[in-house]
């Protein structure tokens, strides 16, 4: 399966890095909707959320509260997680977000 979330995983594809663990990755978003939009991914490649381990579930939300207390503190109005719809399932899980302004 060729999918772009792994292939950042795994190193084929840069990306500018902000978070990493043993099960997750945070990164800048390659084309921003706005300053500071990033995504969060397990690194196991995932098709539903519902698949995901205890302990990569865990890891991920644990990385997602990272980033939002570093957003926070960066722009406290720039969290939009918290309110709309932002997470998006496709062919790889990830958290998302960008700033409202
Ligand atoms: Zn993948």
């Amino acid at each position: 399966m060729d999918c772009i979330f792994c292939n950042i995983v795994s190193g084929k594809i840069p990306a500018r890095k902000i978070h990493e663990t043993q099960r997750s990755l945070a990164f800048l978003d390659a084309f921003p909707l706005t300053k500071g939009h990033s995504l969060v991914i397990p690194k196991t490649h995932y098709m539903k959320i519902q698949e995901m381990t205890d302990v990569d579930n865990a890891d991920l939300f644990e990385s997602v509260r990272v980033i939002s207390v570093r957003m926070e503190r960066i722009s406290p109005s720039s969290l939009d997680c918290n309110r709309h719809k932002s997470a998006k399932i496709c062919c790889h899980i990830q958290e998302s977000w960008y700033s409202k302004t």
